[in-house]
């Protein structure tokens, strides 16, 4: 892989691209939101696993833009509904809906599973791609559970009814430091720092 000075991250997620940044500080490369690029291609989720999605965000925008690109997919793995939502975890409660709209169908549907029976998984597949299209990626996952109801304020997404049994705590009752150092996109990433790490000599 070619040295690298700048990446751009492929979503439309400001708080995926604030994450992220958070979890890459201290590595000499910069990162720009595709929000710098309004005219980019629409970055669809018709892949059949994570990892196509991911390869798919970050080749698109690489191509786009003639720099090096950061995509991330991820899902929320449900054991009690066989692992749904999973890929479809954007758009679980219909196409265009709110991240209110998909916590409140998983609570209902998660109404009668008993505390023991509420295990879940957040995974994220990173990949990272240079200019040439090469491409490196990285997987991350944290296990917890679903909440009974919502708790907390920060966050995103799942975050208020994703559960740390051992913290006591959902991802939205963590700070944005305490997420970054435990969560499955962390996880990923890291192992994407130590590669770009590597690349840029540091
Ligand atoms: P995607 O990677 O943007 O397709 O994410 C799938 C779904 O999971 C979206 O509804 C996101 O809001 C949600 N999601 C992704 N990452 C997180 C996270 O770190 N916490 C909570 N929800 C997330």
């Amino acid at each position: 892989m070619r040295t690298v000075t700048e990446i751009v991250v492929a979503t439309n997620n400001r708080h995926k691209f604030e994450e992220i940044s958070a979890i890459l500080k201290g590595v000499p490369v910069r990162l720009i939101p595709l929000a710098d690029y309004p005219d980019a291609p629409e970055l669809k989720e018709e892949g059949a696993t994570y990892a196509e999605n991911a390869v798919h965000k970050a080749r698109t925008i690489a191509r786009f833009t003639g720099k090096w690109a950061l995509g991330d997919d991820t899902g929320l793995e449900v054991d009690a509904l066989n692992g749904q939502p999973g890929l479809y975890s954007a758009r679980f409660a219909g196409e265009g809906v709110t991240f209110a709209d998909n916590r409140r169908k998983l609570l209902r549907l998660m109404e009668s599973v008993p505390t023991e029976k509420r295990m879940a998984t957040f995974r994220t597949v990173v990949a990272l791609v240079n200019p040439s299209g090469e491409t490196h990626m990285a997987e991350g996952v944290l296990q917890g559970r679903i909440a009974e109801q919502e708790r907390g304020t920060g966050g995103f997404g799942y975050d208020a009814v994703f559960d740390l049994p051992e913290l006591g705590k959902t991802y939205a009752e963590l700070t944005s430091e305490e997420k970054n150092r435990i969560s499955h996109r962390a996880r990923a990433v890291q192992k994407i720092r130590e590669h770009l790490k590597k690349i840029v000599g540091v």
